[in-house]
């Protein structure tokens, strides 16, 4: 039932086309990154269409709507962290522990030339990442290469809750 995001992307602008498709429905009421290529689908649907007036809110407003969130939204903070970088300096590599209630998870940043690669692993195997860039999922651990923290955000999709996980320079700056 879960399709990857690949897939999903290849059926939406059909989506739009003609009737929803309850497949893309589910997955982007749960995936960020493809939430965000349906509306911009929406978007270059109605530029093309010539209607300017941005009916592209309101069917993704519809389709959004179409389905309630089932699952119990949870916005991680940090727990803990280590290995953080000195106050002036390069930044290096370093692991942080970010969660709500029941749910955490260990992130372990490292910076690479041109960005930073987080890797993690899933609460549990059933569990799956989501973000704009891609993630590598294999068994329960996930990787993903971003080009700066501040591009960092994902989400953790459980069978019953939804863990995001804001851009790791903001939960850094947290610190205080
Ligand atoms: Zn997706």
């Amino acid at each position: 039932m879960n399709l990857p995001c690949r897939q999903i992307r290849a059926k939406i602008a059909d989506s739009l086309d003609s009737s929803m498709d309850p497949v893309v429905l589910e997955h982007t009421q749960v995936c960020a990154g493809c939430r965000k290529i349906l509306k911009q689908t929406a978007q270059l649907l109605d530029a093309a269409n010539g209607a300017w007036e941005a009916p592209s809110v309101r069917i993704v407003s519809r389709v959004l709507g179409l389905m309630p969130e089932s699952r119990r939204i949870l916005v991680g903070k940090r727990i803990q962290i280590g290995g953080l970088l000195p106050a002036r300096g390069p930044v290096e590599e370093f692991q942080i522990v970010i969660g709500s209630e029941d749910v955490s998870v260990r992130l372990l940043a490292t910076p690479e030339r041109q960005g930073w690669v987080i890797r993690g692993r899933l609460p549990s195997p059933d569990w799956l990442a989501e973000a704009e860039f891609p993630i590598t999922i294999s068994e329960d651990r996930f990787e993903m290469f971003v080009p700066s923290l501040e591009e960092s955000s994902f989400e953790l999709v459980g069978p019953a809750e939804v863990l995001r996980i804001p851009a790791l320079s903001e939960v850094i700056a947290d610190e205080s």
